[in-house]
C-alpha cells in the first residue's frame, strides 16, 4: 500500500513492479487527479505552452497495466500501525506494508486562507487557478524570492503581467544560497521587468492587494504566495511513526520509519545522509525518483543504504540553474566563470573534497561536478576555478 499519488508515490509502484513484485500494489491519493508530475506547474504549464491540460502534466505510466490500483480522492486520516490499518475517508484499510508518500504542502500567509486572489502553487488546480491570472493580464504580487515565485514570476512577465515580488529577506533566495552568489541573481528580476522589493515583510491581504508591514499597500489583482513547504504529515500524529521537527517522517537509512513495516519517501521524509554526516530533508525531484528505487528494494527483503547527492533545478528568467549536493556556510566557495557572460558555476569544497556545485547555464559542469561530488573527490582548486578546463580530480 502507498499512501501519496505524486511522483515518490508513483515512482514506488514502478519500482516495486521494475524489482520483481508480482503481489497487489494499491495507490492512494486525495488529488481527484490522475498521477502528474509538479515541476511543469510553475512553468510551461501556466503558459498554457504545453497545451495547459492535464494529460500534458499526466505521469506516462499504465497503471492498469503495471497491476496497480489507483484509489484517487481518498485522503488518508489516521494510521494504525501496530494493527496495520490506515484509516481513510473512504474506510479503514489493511496493509502488509505501508509506503508513505505524502509530500508537502504550501506554507499559507497568515490570516489569508481561503481568501480569494490569493494562491498557492503546488497542485494543478492551483496552476489551473492561474492561467486565468495570466491571461488576463493581471498585476501580480508575488510573495517570497525562492525557487516557486521566481519561477511564477517568470511566467507571468512572459504573459505580459505587471509582477512585484516582496521578500522579507534582504535577497533572494536567502535560506539556501550564500548573498555573494545571490548578488548574480538579484538582477535577473528588474533585467526581466520584474520589481523586487527585498527586506519587506507582507501584513495581510485586502481587497485589490498586499499591506506591507510598514502600513503601506501594493495594488494587486492577484497574489501568489512561495514561502516555502511542509511535510503533510500531520495526519500521522500518535501513529507511531517518529516525525523529526520540521515535521518530516524521520527515515533511517534503508527509508524505514519507527513504525513497523512502513518505509517513507520524497518529500514527505527525512533521512540520515553519511555522505554529508547530517540529516536530510529534499524537497526536490530527483530525491522523490531516487528514493523510492531503494524503499523498494528494502522493502522487498534487501538491506541498501539511500545516500544520495541530492539534485534539483529551477528555471527562471530564462536561465537554467542547477543545485548537486549539500554546502554548509564554512565550505571553501570556488567561483568558476563571468556571472555577467551569462554562464557560471560555484564550487563548494570541504577540505579539498567537491561536496556542492551550483551551475547557471553550464550543464557540462554539473554533469562533470556531480561524477566528482559522487566520488568523493578533491578537485585543484586553481584549475577548478577555470571556466575552460573541464572538472576533473586534481
Ligand atoms: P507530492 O508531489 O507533493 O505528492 C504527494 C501527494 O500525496 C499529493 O498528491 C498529495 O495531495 C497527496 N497526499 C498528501 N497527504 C495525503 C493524505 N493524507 N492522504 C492521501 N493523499 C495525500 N523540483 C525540482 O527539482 N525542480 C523543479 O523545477 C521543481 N519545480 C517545482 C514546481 C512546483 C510548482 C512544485 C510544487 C514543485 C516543484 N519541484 C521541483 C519539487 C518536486 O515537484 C517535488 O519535490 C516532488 O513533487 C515531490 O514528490 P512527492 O511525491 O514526494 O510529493
Amino acid at each position: 500500500m502507498i499512501v501519496g499519488a505524486g511522483m515518490a508515490g508513483v515512482q514506488t509502484a514502478v519500482e516495486l513492479r521494475q524489482q520483481g513484485w508480482r503481489g497487489p500494489v494499491t495507490l492512494l491519493g486525495d488529488e481527484p487527479h490522475p498521477p502528474y508530475d509538479r515541476p511543469p506547474l510553475s512553468k510551461a504549464v501556466l503558459l498554457g505552452a504545453e497545451g495547459g491540460a492535464l494529460a500534458d502534466v499526466r505521469f506516462d505510466v499504465d497503471f492498469r497495466a503495471l497491476g496497480v490500483e489507483l484509489r484517487l480522492g481518498v485522503h488518508a486520516q489516521a494510521l494504525r500501525a501496530e494493527q496495520h490499518h490506515l484509516v481513510t475517508d473512504a474506510g479503514l484499510v489493511a496493509y502488509d506494508a505501508l509506503v508513505l508518500a505524502t509530500g508537502a504542502y504550501p506554507v499559507v500567509l497568515p490570516g489569508t486562507a481561503g481568501l480569494a486572489g490569493v494562491h498557492p502553487l503546488r497542485t494543478l488546480d492551483d496552476a489551473a487557478a492561474l492561467r486565468p491570472v495570466l491571461e488576463r493580464r493581471e498585476h501580480v504580487v508575488v510573495v517570497g524570492a525562492g525557487w516557486i515565485g521566481a519561477e511564477f514570476a517568470t511566467a507571468a512577465r512572459q504573459a505580459g503581467c505587471e509582477v512585484t515580488v516582496v521578500e522579507a529577506a534582504d535577497r533572494p533566495l536567502a535560506g539556501v544560497l550564500p548573498a555573494s552568489v545571490t548578488a548574480h541573481m538579484t538582477g535577473w528580476y528588474g533585467e526581466a521587468g520584474v520589481t523586487l522589493r527585498t527586506g519587506t515583510t507582507v501584513a495581510g491581504v485586502e481587497a485589490g492587494g498586499v499591506v506591507l508591514a510598514d502600513g503601506s499597500r501594493l495594488a494587486a489583482g492577484a497574489v501568489v504566495v512561495g514561502i516555502g513547504a511542509r511535510p503533510a504529515t500531520g495526519w500521522l500524529a500518535g501513529s507511531g511513526v517518529t516525525l523529526d521537527p520540521q515535521g518530516a517522517v524521520r527515515a533511517d537509512e534503508r527509508l524505514r520509519t519507527t513504525a513497523p513495516d512502513v518505509f517513507a519517501v520524497g518529500d514527505c521524509a527525512s533521512f540520515p545522509s553519511a555522505r554529508y554526516n547530517r540529516r536530510l530533508l529534499v524537497h526536490h525531484w530527483d530525491n522523490a525518483v531516487q528514493g523510492p528505487r531503494t524503499a523498494a528494494a528494502n522493502l522487498l527483503g534487501g538491506e541498501e543504504a539511500y545516500d544520495p547527492v541530492p539534485y534539483f533545478w529551477s528555471e527562471q528568467f530564462g536561465r537554467f540553474v542547477q543545485y548537486a549536493g549539500f554546502h554548509r556556510e564554512e565550505d571553501t566557495l570556488i567561483s568558476r566563470g563571468d556571472p555577467s557572460d551569462g554562464s557560471w558555476s560555484v564550487l563548494w569544497l570541504r577540505r579539498g573534497v567537491l561536496v556542492a556545485v551550483l551551475a547557471v547555464g553550464r550543464p557540462r559542469d554539473m554533469a562533470q561536478a556531480r561524477k566528482l561530488i559522487a566520488a568523493g573527490s578533491a578537485p585543484d582548486p586553481v584549475l577548478a576555478a577555470d571556466p575552460a578546463v573541464p572538472l576533473k580530480s586534481a
